[in-house]
């Protein structure tokens, strides 16, 4: 077997990472092993992890619980079909997730990451209305800032400008965009803040299928969290302009809020929900896409008497029995108190940045700390100060932002706030 440094060149290389250059000097680590928040790179160093590997791994790595369910799943069946073919595992996960999840949602499409599954609620989408009898709404409104995937339905409701696909604008459909809600999280909204949305429905109702959105957090098109009044009202506004809603659930699904869904937070419910991320708890790739009633029925009742979507690996067994198992894992836990916990703590953690010049705002809802800077940090130079303080953190553009996982000890998350400090006051000469 090759040694690390060997391993590490055919990496540089032959292998793309995610949103990079080959031919980049941001450096990569080799990971030798994770266990609960540590991340254990080859050179013996432990990291402790504020990312939960991008909103996935929210009880921790190496599990002993999940470990033992999927050996077990393991041994009976780690795939099969789901062309005519069905098994315990994903009936089961069905079950759970129609059990957690908002009232009105009522069947599950399976697929295998949140883009796919923000690819299939905009199929749902467009394939109800024509069995509606209005074919002309096959266009999408979108907000600002948001983030939904990089698949090219997915991209095409991304913002245009931070949603990194602007290269791609003239292939993609064209899309409807109102601003970012301005609105904070905990401020009521005012009519300025959804004058657009109701403007854009009046202009373009009638060719719209569906509003999506992100629910009170916009991901990674800016870590923005918003007022639970303006999907309240966003929700009102789709019902009296006959279009549907879709809450794309994909990051803030699975507690990592404060509710097991952000849009508790506004007691509002969508037509279609995307989860995906959390759901496995990091384990595998799974995303889910749920619908009402009325709007399985009404597709089932078009042309092609078909939803037009089908994945080889759907519903693969092991990837359900690990969500299944995550699920359970977070009800036997105490999930809402461990997400209050890290709140206050990453509050308290995070409040000397606030005194930083270089710091433009910090802002906190539930287990997700973001501090926004002036200027957009140089990855090259953050990241290893980062490593050198044994954490691991990945920011992008100005934001730096935390969302450990749920398991991580006062002590841990202590050492993680003190290093993002410190490496942040360092910045500033
Ligand atoms: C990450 C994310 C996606 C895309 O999920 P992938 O599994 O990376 O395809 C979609 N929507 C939101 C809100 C996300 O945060």
């Amino acid at each position: 077997m090759k040694n690390i440094g060997q391993l590490l060149k055919t990496d540089k290389d032959s292998i793309w990472h995610p949103y990079s250059a080959m031919s980049s000097d941001i450096p990569i680590y080799h990971v030798e092993s994770a266990q609960g928040v540590r991340i254990r790179l080859s050179n013996g160093q432990e990291l402790i992890d504020g990312m939960s590997s991008w909103w996935s791994v929210i009880h921790g790595y190496n599990h002993p619980v999940m470990n033992a369910a999927l050996e077990k799943q393991l041994k009976s069946m780690s795939h099969v079909m789901f062309g005519g073919l069905t098994h315990t595992p994903a009936i089961q996960l069905t079950e759970q997730l129609l059990s957690i999840t908002p009232e009105p949602l009522e069947s599950v499409f399976y697929s295998d990451s949140g883009s796919v599954s923000v690819e299939v609620a905009m199929k749902m989408a467009i394939q109800y209305w024509p069995a509606k009898g209005e074919q002309q709404r096959q266009r999408f409104i979108s907000l600002r800032s948001a983030y939904h995937g990089d698949t090219f339905g997915a991209m095409s409701v991304c913002d245009p400008v931070t949603g990194m696909h602007s290269l791609f604008s003239d292939a993609m459909p064209k899309q409807i965009f109102i601003p970012q809600p301005l609105c904070r999280f905990g401020s009521v909204c005012s009519r300025e803040d959804i004058a657009p949305l109701e403007q854009a429905l009046t202009e373009h109702g009638n060719e719209v299928a569906a509003l999506i959105m992100e629910p009170i957090v916009q991901g990674a098109g800016g870590m923005w969290f918003y007022s639970a009044d303006y999907v309240k009202q966003a929700r009102k506004l789709c019902n009296q302009y006959n279009v549907l809603l879709i809450f794309d659930e994909v990051a803030t699904g699975f507690g990592r809020t404060g509710k097991l869904f952000a849009c508790e937070h506004a007691e509002a419910v969508p037509d279609i929900m995307c989860v995906g991320k959390a759901m496995t708890g990091g384990y595998l790739s799974l995303a889910a896409t749920l619908t009402t009633s009325d709007i399985h029925t009404t597709i089932d009742s078009g042309e092609p008497g078909i939803f037009m979507h089908g994945p080889t690996f759907m519903a693969n067994p092991l990837a359900c029995t690990a969500a299944l198992t995550s699920i359970n894992l977070l009800h036997e836990s105490n999930w809402q108190q461990d997400i209050y916990r890290i709140q206050m703590q990453l509050q308290q953690g995070l409040a000397p940045c606030q005194d930083l010049s270089h710091v433009n705002d910090v802002r906190i809802l539930g287990a997700v700390g973001v501090v926004e800077m002036n200027e957009p940090v140089d990855m090259k130079k953050i990241v290893p100060m980062f490593v050198k303080e044994n954490v691991w953190l990945r920011p992008f553009g100005k934001l730096i932002y935390l969302m450990p996982p749920y398991i991580i000890s006062e002590e841990d998350l202590d050492l993680l706030t003190s290093a993002v400090v410190s490496v942040i006051a360092n910045l500033e000469t």
